[in-house]
């Protein structure tokens, strides 16, 4: 499957079952272990990049790009702190939630603004861009190129987070390849973190902070990278 397909097969998995999927995930319904396992270990990445931000005490007004924002688990809580959220998503139901979600929660917000938008179309400058979990869904041939566009709309700062590929994650995969179950939706990439780091690298920025969350099913790797 090339990268155009991987996209499009993306976009409608998240307009369609992946939407009722990743809805619940990340909310508070019940949801069965595995889910709630990884809606845990989502949260600890959440935290994490929410604590960095607000450590730095200069989050008001803070123009931040979430790119891929799902429905909204960053960019809401951001926004409440005061920053200025650009939000994006490829997926048009998983935007529209994450609007509805904060509507719900402050009304209609002058620091967060939505778009059903794909990553590679994003334009304009933030201090901050921010992009979780999303290179799960992009090839390693491809993910230079996105992280490469992504550096280009940060003035400061980029944070990325990613499924690493370690010889046990690989194998776990390849068991869970060999057994697919009816929740086998998308293809799922991971990426050497020495590969994500060297594409910052070429594109000026330098690792600040770092982070690993591992729960049984969730496995994330996040890096803050700041331009040199
Ligand atoms: N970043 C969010 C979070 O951590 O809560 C959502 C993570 S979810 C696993 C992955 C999201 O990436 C989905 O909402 C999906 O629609 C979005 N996505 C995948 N490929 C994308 C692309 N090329 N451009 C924009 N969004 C994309």
């Amino acid at each position: 499957m090339n990268a155009v397909d991987d996209k499009t097969v993306v976009r409608e998995y998240f307009n369609a079952t992946g939407f009722d999927r990743w809805r619940r995930i990340y909310g508070t319904e019940e949801v069965n272990k595995v889910q709630l396992d990884i809606r845990k270990g989502h949260q600890q990445t959440v935290d994490r990049v929410l604590a960095w931000l607000q450590a730095d005490g200069n989050l008001q007004g803070l123009s931040i790009c979430d790119a891929g924002c799902g429905v909204g688990s960053l960019s809401i809580p951001l926004g409440q702190a005061g920053a200025m959220v650009y939000g994006s998503d490829i997926s048009e139901k998983m935007v529209a939630e994450a609007y509805q979600r904060a509507k719900t929660l402050f009304g209609p917000s002058n620091t967060i603004s939505f778009a059903a938008q794909d990553l590679e179309s994003l334009s304009g400058r933030y201090h901050t861009v921010i992009c979780l979990d999303v290179l799960i869904h992009y090839p390693q041939d491809k993910a230079a190129e996105m992280i490469g566009h992504l550096c280009s709309l940060a003035q400061e700062r980029v944070i990325l987070s990613f499924a690493p590929k370690t010889v046990a994650l690989s194998a776990l995969k390849k068991v869970g390849e060999l057994f697919p179950g009816p929740s086998k939706t998308t293809r799922a990439y991971q990426h050497r973190e020495a590969d994500i780091v060297a594409i910052l690298a070429k594109n000026g920025f330098a690792i600040a902070r770092q982070e690993m969350t591992s729960t049984r099913f969730y496995y994330s790797r996040l890096l803050e990278a700041i331009r040199r």
